[in-house]
């Protein structure tokens, strides 16, 4: 199941699959197997829902330009504002990396990735933040994590951002199809990324082509692999 460079990146759709009953669209491998785990879910009274499944290196973009202009908010690592006014371009990136990617190196470039909700466990009118304490005991989410933490090797995925390794934080939504994934990841490198970075024109380009090993090893290539013994489906 091997992705191009194009496709790694982010920069075509030519391996996923558009649903819209589903609002997203997703690797065919790994649609496949969600909607088995959707319905194995659905007898356990749970509505598995994707909130984001594919992104594409333009919405990645206009997230990290956002963020770059300091027309979104920016945290520190404990979830804390910072002021951009105050950061050089250097501490905004830094800013940027702890909560969302670089433009070609997203995972749901791949389509191998779901950010995933339980829609029968949400109160009328509920807005998603998608934050950890929503998947902790007494959050809205708890019985979605502890099912997934059950069933989804069953499915053949796995949580790439399970424990906090120093590099993104800790996302209990974010589930992975191992058999896209890990032939991905072992396919994806520091050139590949360097070389769609440097053909877009995101803002703060030279700053991050400028620490683009460091930032590929922190954010891309630091991340849990699935456990042992988990169900791997031939793609
Ligand atoms: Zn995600």
């Amino acid at each position: 199941m091997m992705l191009n460079a194009l496709e790694l990146t982010g920069r075509t759709r030519t391996h996923v699959v558009q649903r819209d009953d589903l609002r997203a669209a997703v690797h065919a491998k790994a649609l496949e197997a969600f909607l088995e785990m959707k319905a194995d879910a659905s007898r356990a009274g749970l509505d598995l829902e994707i909130t984001s499944g594919f992104r594409d290196f333009a919405a990645q973009q206009r997230i990290w330009d956002m963020k770059f202009r300091g027309e979104r908010p920016l945290y520190d690592e404990a979830g804390n504002v910072r002021d951009h006014a105050a950061l050089s371009g250097e501490e905004v990136v830094d800013a940027i990396l702890c909560w969302s990617a670089v433009p070609g190196a997203s995972r749901h470039h791949w389509g191998s990735e779901i950010d995933v909700i339980d829609r029968a466990a949400m109160p009328e009118g509920y807005r998603v933040q998608l934050v950890p304490a929503e998947y902790e005991p007494g959050g809205v989410f708890q019985a979605l994590r502890c099912w997934l933490d059950s069933n989804l090797a069953r499915h053949g995925f796995f949580r790439p951002y399970g424990a906090f390794r120093g590099g993104v934080r800790p996302e209990p939504w974010h589930v992975s199809y191992a058999a896209v994934a890990v032939p991905a990841l072992a396919s994806f490198t520091p050139e590949l990324l360097a070389e769609a970075v440097e053909s877009s024109d995101m803002l703060g380009k030279a700053l991050v082509l400028k620490r683009l090993g460091d930032i590929f090893e922190r954010y891309v290539a630091n991340v849990d692999a699935p456990p042992s013994g988990a169900t791997v489906k031939p793609a």
